[in-house]
């Protein structure tokens, strides 16, 4: 078990998360999708190259929620990550320009800064009180569960998981309700996920 601080340039990005993406809470799950299907792009390119062996199977995304458990989780079947993969590009949050850009676009329409400012996956904590990784690499490596609360502190450990690809665990908090709500979720999931070159299922059926 490997426990520290998510690295970030400024002191903390959450309240920056809070604060800036306020208005449109449902961008996480675009934010989330287009990293499903990034991995998944990425191991049809490197399967065409070679570099990645055998058959790849099914390479859908899913959208699932689990109304007991509070959570929404979104699947992938792509590249997955190693723990020194989830290190480098899940903790290491590279967000060197992101005061000097910040003080740049203060006073302006919060939804030009969303437009401009991809957050990518840790939008997710605007609607989570906890999210969750859970990913196993295309690589022969460990499956690795990474979690983080909010704070900068993170847990990342080996697990276990079956195959190939990600799941994102969404911890969906009281204020963010809503996004437990099918018909909440299928708008949400048409207006963003048409065109995309991955299919996308929810409840059984493709968006
Ligand atoms: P961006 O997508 O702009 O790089 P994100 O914050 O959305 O920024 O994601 C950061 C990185 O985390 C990605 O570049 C990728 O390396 C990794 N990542 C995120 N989601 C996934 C996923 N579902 N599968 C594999 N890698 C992922
Ligand atoms: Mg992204």
């Amino acid at each position: 078990m490997q426990k520290g601080n998510i690295r970030v340039q400024t002191e903390n990005i959450f309240p920056i998360i809070k604060k800036f993406l306020y208005s449109e809470h449902d961008i996480f799950l675009r934010e989330l999708i287009s990293n499903a299907v990034d991995a998944t792009q990425k191991l049809k390119t490197l399967s065409s190259i070679g570099e990645a062996k055998g058959e790849l199977g099914d390479l859908s995304v899913t959208v699932a929620i689990d109304k007991d458990a509070k959570t929404l989780t979104i699947s992938d079947k792509g590249v997955g990550m190693t723990a020194e993969e989830v290190d480098k590009y899940i903790n290491q949050v590279a967000f060197s320009g992101a005061e000097e850009f910040l003080n740049k676009y203060k006073g302006q329409n919060e939804n030009n800064i969303i437009g401009h400012f991809g957050l990518g996956f840790y939008s997710s904590f605007m609607v989570s009180d906890k999210v969750e990784i859970l990913t196993k690499s295309f690589k022969e490596a460990p499956a690795v569960r990474w979690d983080c609360d909010g704070s900068p502190e993170y847990q990342l450990e080996e697990a276990a998981k079956e195959g190939r690809g990600t799941d994102i665990i969404l911890h969906i908090n009281e204020e963010s309700q809503e996004f437990l709500e099918a018909d909440r979720i299928k708008t949400v999931l048409k207006r963003f996920c048409r065109f995309l070159p991955v299919p996308i299922f929810f409840e059984g059926e493709q968006i």
